[in-house]
């Protein structure tokens, strides 16, 4: 069973047994409260007969009912308990498709989908150098006006500078605020990309390459370090990096390559999208003289 359908029967799961809870506790209240059941047996009788259309007490009965189940220090909500997503009743699904909260829940169940080591970005912006303090600055502002800020995050530079500290700490925080996360290595992204291209089974390239598209924040890792393969490395990067900036998903790419030699490997399309100032923060970092 693939990742996705797995989060639906959780969550499908999860709700009947918050269902079962209510009504255990209804049933045990009834049992132990002979006002509680009479007023219950009442409603229930006024009820069939307004249904059948003979006179009927029922807002009374129903008044009755109310004060017996308040008296008693029962909630509707603990009874009846309201499902945890609004906007597919805890269905998983909405107008035929995977509702976010399974999407949310398929993605960020997998480790394999994180595979930066994540640090909490306060610790992360207190030790950064401080070539970076202007970027954790408009990092900040990115992942505050997500999901309507400009998508892409690029952060280009060295090595030492802190740049997979940062995209890791963007990634931690959008997961704590609730948001489903993705980090991968350029190379890491490459294998995915060839297994999807490769594979048969759809169940399974959905593990694999869906999260890349569904996730709320995605971060790419030392973009430029990856196998260039024929058919896949351009146009898998192309495909996602286009449909995540069409389904208003942000992206982060840190790379050690200038923008010229971005250009000159990935090509106009791609690098327009990354580095173009409508779409994309971008950044230059200098090595601070400390590390050097
Ligand atoms: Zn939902």
């Amino acid at each position: 069973m693939n990742a996705y359908r797995r989060a639906v029967r959780d969550i499908t799961d999860a709700r009947r047994a918050r269902q079962d809870a209510g009504l255990e506790l209804w049933r045990n209240a009834l049992a132990g409260n002979a006002a509680l059941r009479d007023a219950f047996a009442d409603y229930q009788t006024q009820a069939v007969n307004k249904a059948k259309g003979e006179p009927d007490s029922l807002d009374a009965a129903r008044s009755k009912l109310k004060a017996e189940f308040v008296r008693a220090g029962l909630k509707r909500e603990q009874i009846e308990p309201p499902p945890q997503c609004n906007k597919c009743g805890d269905t998983g699904i909405v107008n035929g498709k995977y509702c976010g909260c399974v999407i949310r829940r398929a993605i960020n169940a997998d480790r394999e989908n994180l595979t930066l080591p994540l640090i909490d970005f306060d610790d992360a912006q207190k030790t950064a150098p401080k070539s970076m303090t202007a970027v954790y600055d408009a990092a900040h502002d990115y992942m505050r006006t997500y999901p309507d800020g400009k998508p892409f995050f690029m952060i280009a530079g060295s090595s030492g500078t802190g740049k997979t500290v940062l995209a890791a700490a963007i990634a931690c925080a959008f997961l704590k605020s609730g948001r489903s996360a993705v980090t991968v290595s350029a190379f890491e992204f490459v294998r995915r990309a060839k297994d999807y291209h490769t594979q048969f089974a759809i169940d399974d390239y959905r593990d694999l390459f869906s999260p890349m598209l569904d996730a709320d924040i995605l971060c790419i890792d030392d973009l430029g370090t990856e196998t260039m393969l024929k058919n896949i490395t351009l146009e898998y990067m192309y495909t996602v990096v286009n449909e995540r900036w069409l389904r208003k998903k942000y992206t982060v790419v840190t790379t050690n390559l200038t923008p010229d030699a971005l250009i000159k490997r990935y090509g106009e399309a791609i690098f327009s999208r990354l580095c173009d100032k409508s779409l994309a923060n971008s950044f230059m970092i200098k090595a601070s003289n400390k590390r050097l």
